[in-house]
């Protein structure tokens, strides 16, 4: 039997009679860049996350960098953030003149640890007039967490530690749009919580565009303004620029695919929060659940439906890099999600940062694997990926 990671032709199958008119349109139209089908693309979002701000962009990688640019973060500043995640979180910090700052992740979430973010923050001189200043000298500005997987970070605690510092909050929501997370304020979606969401539709992604796409939410208005005017190069009229910005815009194209898809993403969601129940009643009946590390849940009981959108569903295994040999042989897709963490990284090397500074985050590059887990997985699939690591694991079974 064959399983890949992911079959994003089956979703294409049943999309295909409602996408393809639509992008008949444009074509007959010939126009391409922003305009109103981007428009009614963001308004959507700003109706689905009850964002009131919703600006499309390029990429995840290129939101981010724009949320930067948008709060004015650049050389001298520092950002803090996980070292456990796509390269484009750092890199777009990296990419203003900014330093960033990594602090150790929860090894039951994956996300930023509060302890280590509490102790780095602490670990800072506080000036007089509130400048929060590293060791190196760089003012910290921002904290930059990322709701790995499809799971929100400890919002509530991070925000409040935000504000005890002054410091911004620029969401990495590239994995979790749709996830909401059950706060003292309510339950509010992944990327609405702090200064700047930022959302990546790069096809693999839960909702996924067909190229590259992404997306920013904003509170405030005059934000919302500026990053508008960045994604076109820092004008607010042709040929006049107030700052420099960048072409960072999104296609009609991509608005028109993404806009059809978005009314489906929370029953893809709900599939795939059952595929990984099945992947817990499964695991449990052959007895491996207490050989692996299956994902945690922490706002499960909390009453919020989707509480986690399983982006990834990411375990914890024994014998990791044999375990994707045996994978392979049967033809089951995985893929390590991160095999190098961030401080590591050959570019990042002038940070000075090593082996052993960040424990928690090293040993899950180790020890994690993705499984499929795609809304149209069949069940029987979920049946055969788990008896194939019960013959790993238990072969005299
Ligand atoms: C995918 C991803 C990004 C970047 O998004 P692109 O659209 O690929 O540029 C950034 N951060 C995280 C955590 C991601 O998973």
């Amino acid at each position: 039997m064959q399983v890949p990671l992911l079959d994003l032709k089956a979703q294409y199958e049943t999309l295909r009679d409602a996408i393809r008119p639509e992008i008949e349109a444009v074509m007959d139209s010939q126009q391409f860049i922003l305009g109103p089908k981007v428009e009614g693309f963001e308004a959507a979002i700003c109706q689905y996350t009850g964002a009131p701000h919703a600006i499309g962009v390029s990429s995840g990688t290129d939101a981010l960098l724009m949320a930067l640019m948008a709060l004015e973060i650049g050389p001298g500043d520092a950002v803090v953030t996980t070292p456990y995640t796509f390269f484009g979180t750092a890199g777009s910090i990296s990419r203003t003149g900014a330093r960033p700052v990594f602090v150790d992740i929860d090894p039951a979430t994956y996300n930023l640890s509060l302890d280590a973010l509490e102790q780095c923050l602490d670990a800072c001189t506080r000036e007089a007039d509130g400048t929060l200043r590293l060791a190196t000298g760089e003012r910290v500005r921002a904290i930059m967490p990322v709701h790995l997987f499809g799971l929100c970070a400890p919002m509530d605690e991070l925000l409040a530690l935000a504000k005890r510092h002054g410091l911004f909050v620029i969401e990495d929501a590239a994995q979790a749009l749709g996830a909401r997370y059950p706060g003292r304020e309510g339950s509010r979606h992944a990327g609405t919580m702090g200064e700047v969401g930022c959302y990546s539709f790069f096809p693999s992604k839960n909702l996924g565009a067909f190229g590259d796409a992404g997306l920013v939410v904003c509170n405030d208005a005059a934000l919302a303004d500026r990053l508008r005017a960045l994604r076109n190069h820092g004008g607010e009229r042709r040929y006049y620029h107030r700052w420099v910005g960048g072409n960072f815009r999104i296609d009609a194209l991509q608005a028109i695919v993404l806009g059809i898809k978005l009314p489906h993403l929370d029953s893809w969601s709900a599939r795939r929060r059952e595929n990984a129940a099945r992947y817990h009643a499964a695991l449990q009946a052959a007895g491996l659940l207490p050989l692996l590390g299956f994902p945690t849940r922490p706002y499960a009981d909390s009453g919020e439906p989707h509480h986690h959108n399983f982006n990834q569903f990411v375990l914890r295994v024994p014998r990791r890099d044999e375990l994707c040999a045996a994978l392979s042989e049967a033809g089951i897709g995985h893929a390590i999600y991160y095999p190098l963490p961030l401080h590591l990284q050959e570019c990042f090397a002038d940070l000075g940062y090593g082996e052993g500074d960040f424990p928690e985050a090293e040993r899950a590059a180790r020890e994690t694997i993705a499984l499929p887990v795609y809304p149209e997985l069949p069940e029987a699939s979920i049946g055969y990926v788990v008896e194939t690591l019960a013959r790993f694991y238990q072969p005299g079974r």
